[in-house]
This record gives structure tokens, C-alpha cells and sequence, in this order.
């Protein structure tokens, strides 16, 4: 190899591989395949329809079909399903429609795809939650093919990843929102870079690396926990006797079972062209994380969806339950999905790295400003985004981000940035990592300039922004929506001013000064983070249903609208789509846990004083179960009294209610029948223990 050539200019088959990585992007129809496959022609016009929107002509479409439709039959595929995102958790729709057609001329079967089948198809809205966007009687939706997002065959299926519409053209999914946010990142970015002096970038596009945690548990385990069915959480469970507190679970190895799983893991979905590219244990016992390379923010959510998807179905390969519930368990750590969020333009640069030259420093500067204004006037967006009843046991809860949103720089570029807010120079900033020094013969280390800091909702990492609120059982386009919409906004309000006449450095400077409130590099599970957001006046929103209000704010109402995100109806439908998700899912788990107590937990726990006192035993143990029993009756009678009390007419008082009154009435009654699972006849417990359930890979 010649010192020019780099090593990925080797001919692939010069090196052996083994058969897993010899067979990446085998089921995706990306763009290098699709080249191949179609005419030139009708390339070119596909390429026109994925940048305009303008749709293909009849005979360039029909053609691209027949191609999509062998390359997939090559893979064993009879039928093809548009593949979409309903405003619900990271679930995707599906239909699935086979290659059969007939001709009616010869009356014969035969097989087919149009180019029609293949950009659209119709459905009924109204089934799909829709925030009353779509009724029994005017139900009819759209969906239609994201070009952006590249089929892939998987069970022998064609999917074709799709936005979802209501006939009335209104957003009725988690894509098309996004899409729309990327849209308007594009465009005030654009601006900025414009006035910055860039002429050349012509695009700017979001890049989203996820880090997916999950849970791992024996499948029978999990089916003897009607709480984890119904759920997908524990609601009560007492402590196991030894939980995460030897910290030998991170980073620990895999235990052969789960080896096999993440081995299998990776391969189908490197198969499906997701760039799996860590594996590891995380925090809690049974805890696990992976993550892909990063890729663009829309991509990213599907593939996303579908490494769930994966993790779900080889689960039941292997016996095994994965749960991706953001609290399955209390008392050790939950589920998180970190995305990791930058920018970057069409010429290569990445806009969130300091850089070398006075144009890059000064263009990282002015992109980071308009990412503080994001966070500090929207926070109650970002919020929102990570709003849901499962991340509410994360949020503030001393284990995630609080539930106020900041931004972590480090403690020498948050200094950076109020220097260069008095007039300093936007150079001063040097270097972009220290080295440590071990000892021979351990090379010394390059390491980042700034320290990680894993109590910030939102540190900067070198390159890029983590938003590290994000829920392990969220689909993560709407918190990226959400992300996007308050950052485009503060480019689009740096840009009109500058557009008016303002010089650009002192909108930078001024941004950076009316946004530094937002600036905390601190401990975020300290009593200081509450006194800095008393001090800057900074969006502290404890619950969802707190969040889901501000959602259609007269500010975020006229923000969605003027970056063309939402319209009105569209923000208030999200709002009642997520408030009744809310209320639903705590409805769900506060019935389950009744049934468990009144038909598992009290009757063994009865008869276990039962017959303690059959036999004559009186004892203190004996006086102490008693005492609790009588104690989860009553609970169990409050839990449902309190359950008679929601109020049904309004869905932001029924979310607030289930904060307020039925959280309560579900955690006293497990206060108490955790006490007892520690008393009880082990023998007489009716369902597996924490320790069955995350000591059993
Ligand atoms: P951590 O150490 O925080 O757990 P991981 O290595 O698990 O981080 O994941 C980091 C993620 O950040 C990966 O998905 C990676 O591809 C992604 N990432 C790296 N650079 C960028 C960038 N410039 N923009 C967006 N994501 C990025
Ligand atoms: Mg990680």
C-alpha cells in the first residue's frame, strides 16, 4: 500500500471477513444500490423528487418500482408495507400488500408494483391517536414515501419508512414534524452562515447519534409479572438484596446468553445498514446499551425504531423479555436515550467544533449562541419533548437530567463565551484537546479540553450536543422536533435582526448575553441548580402535564406556525394526543396494581398470617404483617377510590389528577406491599422477586 492510499482503499476481498460484516447493508436499498439498479435517467429524476418534493414522472416512478420490486423479490420478499410512525411511542404502522396484481385484460394474475404503490397509499386516520384531527366520519390519511429514508427488507417484507397525513394535509405522525423542523434548521442557518461570510454551504443538516438502553429478562419471569404485561414496568417489588450498588455491572462482561443475543443483534442490524457500533453493560444488573454511528436526524429516528423492533424480536428468540420502559424497576437505574445532536454543512464542517481559524471560531461561537437562546427561551419545548409518565420517574429523580433544562460548556468555554459577550476575541478559545501524560510504556492520552458532566441535560461533547433527557422508550423524532424548533427560531431571530440593520458580532455578543442564564456547569443534582434557575428565571417544569400545557402557549403557538412546524390545530391536537398517553398509561398501571394487590399480594399475604395463627404463633413478625395487611387493604381501597375520582371531561385536569392523586395512592399502596414481600413466606410470594427478574440471564 502506498503511504497515499488509506486503508479503505484496500480491494474488499484482499482481507477476509467474517460472513456478519461481510454481509452489512445486505437488506437496505440505499442510494449506492439503487444507482446501480435504475437507469440514469431515472435516477436523475428520483433524485429531482427527493429534493423538491415534486413528484416523479409516471413513467420514471413506474420503472423505479419495478427495480425496488426485484431487488426485493431477489431477497425473498412476496409483498412490501409502507413503514410509518403514528403519534405514539416508537411503534411503527405497517399494512402489509403483496406483489400480486391482476391484468384484466388476459384475467391473470400477475406480479406488480406501480410507481403509484410505491410514493403512496391510503388508510384510516381515526384508528391512529390524532388529537381530533380525524373523526369516524371524516377518517381518510395519507401516506407517502420519505425518499429521504432508504427502503429495507426485513422478515421478508419490503418496508418503504413514510410520513403520515391526514387528508387534510395535517402532520398525524412523529416524521413529517421533523422533517418540517429540519426544513426550517436548514433554511436560518443558511441566513447565519450568510452572514458570517459563507457563501458556499448550500445545506445544513442535523446529525443524531442514540444511544438505546434496555433491559434484558428471562421471558418467563416477565410473563409471571401481570405489572410488567400491563405495563412494562414493575409497580411494586422490594429491593433485592443486592442491587447496583457494587458497581460490577458497567462495562462488565456480557453473560453468555446475552453475548449470543448482542452478537445476533448486531449482525441484523448491520444487515439493515444501522451502524451498530457499541455494545456494552450498563449501570443496573440486566442493563444493557447500544449505539450506531451518527447519522441524519430523520434516518436516525428510523433506524432507531427499527433496532427496537430488532431487540423486541430476537428477545423472544431467546427467551428473553427486553424492556425499554424509562423506570422497569425502582430503586436501581433506569433507561435513558441519549441523542447525541449536531450540525453540519454540505462542504464538511461540523458547526459545533471551535475550530482553528478566526471563521470557524466565530462561526462555533455564533451557532452555540443561538443553541442557548434555543434552550433558554424554549426550554418548556425541550421539556415537553422529553415529556412522558415513564421519563417522569427519571426526570430530577437524582439518576438523569433534571427537569431543568441547561447547558453544560465547561467550566473554560462557558468562560470563552462570556469573554467573547464583553467584546473578546472569538480566536481566544485555543486548541481542542490537553494530553495526559500516564507513563510509558502506555502512550500519552488526547483528551477532550472540557470535563463530561452527566448531571447536564444538555452538555456540549466536543462536536457536537448530547441531550441526555430523552426517555429509553421514546420515539425519539419529537424531542429532536422540539430541539430543532428552538434552535431554528434563534437562528431565524439572529438572522431578522441582522437582516435589520444590526451588526452581526454585537447580535452574537447580545444573544450569548441575554441567554447566558442558561450556562451551568455545575452539579445538576444539587441544591444549586434550583437556586441558579431561581436566580436566571429558568423554565422549571417538575411534571409532564405541567410541560403538556405550555405546549400551546400563545409563544410556542406563534413559534411552530412562523417556522412552519405546526400549524394550530396541529400543536393543540400533539398536546391532547400526549396528555391522554399520559393519563391512559397511569390509568393502565394503577388498575393493574389494584388487581395484583386484591388477587396476588393480600390473599398470600392472609393466608400467610392465617397461618401463623393457626398454629398458635404469636410473635412480634406475626403483629407486623398483620398491622400490614390491614394497612394494604386500605391502601388498596384508597388506590381505588381515588382511581372512582378521575375527571373525565378534561384531559389536561385528568393528567394533572393522575400526578396529583393516583402517583400517590399507587405509591403508598407499593410502600406497603414492599414491606410485606420482605416478610412474607417466600414460598407463598406469587410473583418472581427483583432478584428473579434481573439475576436470571
Ligand atoms: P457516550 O460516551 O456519551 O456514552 P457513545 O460513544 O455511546 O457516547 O455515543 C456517542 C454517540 O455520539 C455516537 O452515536 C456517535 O456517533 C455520536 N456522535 C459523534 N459525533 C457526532 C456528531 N458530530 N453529531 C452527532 N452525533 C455524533
Ligand atoms: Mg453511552
Amino acid at each position: 500500500m502506498s503511504s497515499s492510499q488509506s486503508i479503505h482503499d484496500a480491494p474488499a476481498q484482499a482481507v477476509a471477513l467474517p460472513t456478519e460484516l461481510a454481509e452489512i447493508n445486505h437488506d437496505v436499498l440505499d442510494d449506492a444500490i439503487l444507482k446501480k439498479l435504475i437507469d440514469p435517467e431515472v435516477y436523475y429524476s428520483f433524485v429531482q423528487c427527493r429534493a423538491t418534493g415534486v413528484p416523479m414522472e409516471k413513467q420514471f416512478a413506474d420503472a423505479l418500482a419495478v427495480s425496488v420490486r426485484e431487488w426485493a423479490q431477489s431477497k425473498g420478499c412476496i409483498g412490501y408495507s409502507h413503514w410509518f410512525s403514528p403519534m405514539r411511542g416508537p411503534v411503527h404502522g405497517e399494512k402489509l400488500e403483496t406483489f400480486v396484481g391482476v391484468d384484466f385484460d388476459a384475467d391473470r394474475l400477475v406480479v406488480a408494483l406501480t410507481g403509484r404503490d410505491l410514493f403512496q397509499t391510503e388508510t384510516d386516520g381515526s384508528s391512529f391517536p390524532n388529537g381530533g384531527l380525524r373523526e369516524t366520519h371524516e377518517a381518510a390519511a395519507y401516506i407517502g414515501w420519505d425518499t429521504g429514508s432508504p427502503p429495507f427488507v426485513y422478515r421478508k417484507t419490503l418496508y418503504i419508512p413514510s410520513a403520515f397525513v391526514s387528508w387534510t394535509g395535517e402532520a398525524l405522525d412523529q416524521k413529517t414534524p421533523l422533517l418540517r423542523a429540519n426544513m426550517a434548521v436548514n433554511e436560518h442557518a443558511l441566513r447565519l452562515l450568510h452572514h458570517l461570510g459563507d457563501e458556499a454551504t448550500t445545506e445544513v443538516v442535523c446529525n443524531v447519534g442514540w444511544e438505546q438502553e434496555f433491559f434484558l429478562i428471562d421471558r418467563n419471569m416477565y410473563l409471571a409479572r401481570p405489572d410488567l404485561v400491563a405495563a412494562g414496568r414493575t409497580l411494586l417489588g422490594a429491593a433485592p438484596l443486592r442491587g447496583q450498588e457494587l458497581s460490577n455491572h458497567y462495562f462488565a462482561r456480557l453473560t453468555p446468553r446475552v453475548n449470543r443475543f448482542m452478537e445476533e443483534a448486531r449482525e441484523r442490524m448491520w444487515r439493515l445498514g444501522i451502524s451498530i457500533r457499541c455494545t456494552h453493560n450498563e449501570v443496573a444488573p440486566a442493563q444493557h446499551e447500544i449505539s450506531p454511528i451518527f447519522n441524519m436526524a430523520n434516518l436516525a429516528a428510523d433506524n432507531n425504531v427499527l433496532a427496537m423492533d430488532v431487540l423486541r424480536d430476537l428477545a423472544d428468540e431467546h427467551d428473553l423479555t427486553v424492556l425499554f420502559h424509562e423506570k422497569p424497576f425502582a430503586g436501581i437505574n433506569g433507561t435513558g436515550k441519549h441523542n447525541n445532536w449536531g450540525l453540519n454543512t454540505d462542504t464538511g464542517a461540523n458547526l459545533f467544533v471551535p475550530g482553528e481559524t478566526e471563521f470557524e471560531s466565530r462561526r462555533f461561537v455564533a451557532f452555540t449562541a443561538a443553541l442557548l437562546r434555543g434552550v433558554n427561551l424554549h426550554g418548556d419545548l425541550l421539556r415537553c419533548g422529553v415529556s412522558t409518565a415513564g421519563n417522569d420517574h427519571r426526570l430530577g429523580a437524582q439518576e438523569a437530567p433534571p427537569a431543568i433544562i441547561t447547558v453544560h460548556l465547561g467550566a473554560g468555554l462557558e468562560q470563552h463565551f462570556r469573554d467573547v459577550a464583553e467584546g473578546g476575541p472569538y480566536g481566544a478559545y485555543e486548541g481542542q484537546h490537553k494530553e495526559i501524560e500516564i507513563t510509558a510504556p502506555v502512550a500519552d492520552i488526547r483528551a477532550s479540553l472540557e470535563d463530561r458532566n452527566r448531571t447536564a441535560p444538555f452538555p456540549w461533547c466536543g462536536n457536537r450536543f448530547e441531550f441526555r433527557a430523552v426517555g429509553g422508550n421514546q420515539h425519539i423524532a419529537f424531542p429532536l422536533t422540539m430541539v430543532n424548533a428552538g434552535v431554528a427560531d434563534s437562528l431565524k431571530a439572529m438572522c431578522d435582526e441582522a437582516d435589520a440593520g444590526k451588526d452581526i458580532d454585537q447580535v452574537i455578543r447580545d444573544t450569548i448575553k441575554e441567554n447566558q442564564g442558561v450556562l451551568f456547569s455545575g452539579d445538576g443534582y444539587s441544591e444549586d441548580l434550583y437556586q441558579h434557575a431561581d436566580k436566571w428565571n429558568l423554565t422549571h417544569l417538575e411534571s409532564s402535564p405541567e410541560a403538556y400545557e405550555t405546549l400551546t402557549s400563545d409563544k410556542n403557538v406563534a413559534l411552530f406556525v412562523s417556522l412552519g412546524i405546526f400549524n394550530e390545530r396541529e400543536i393543540a391536537a400533539r398536546q391532547g394526543v400526549l396528555q391522554d398517553a399520559y393519563v391512559t398509561e397511569i390509568g393502565i398501571e394503577a388498575r393493574a396494581l389494584l388487581r395484583v394487590l386484591s388477587t396476588m399480594i393480600a390473599p398470600a399475604a392472609m393466608q400467610d398470617v392465617g397461618s401463623g395463627e393457626g398454629a398458635g404463633f404469636s410473635s412480634s413478625l406475626l403483629d407486623e404483617k398483620k398491622e400490614l395487611v390491614a394497612q394494604l387493604l386500605a391502601s388498596a381501597d384508597a388506590l381505588s377510590d381515588a382511581i372512582g375520582g378521575w375527571p373525565e371531561d378534561d384531559l389536561g385536569a385528568a393528567a394533572s389528577y393522575a400526578h396529583e392523586a393516583i402517583k400517590p395512592a399507587m405509591q403508598a399502596a407499593r410502600d406497603v406491599a414492599d414491606r410485606l414481600e420482605d416478610l412474607v413466606d417466600a414460598g407463598r410470594w406469587p410473583i418472581p422477586t427483583y432478584s428473579d427478574l434481573i439475576y436470571n440471564q
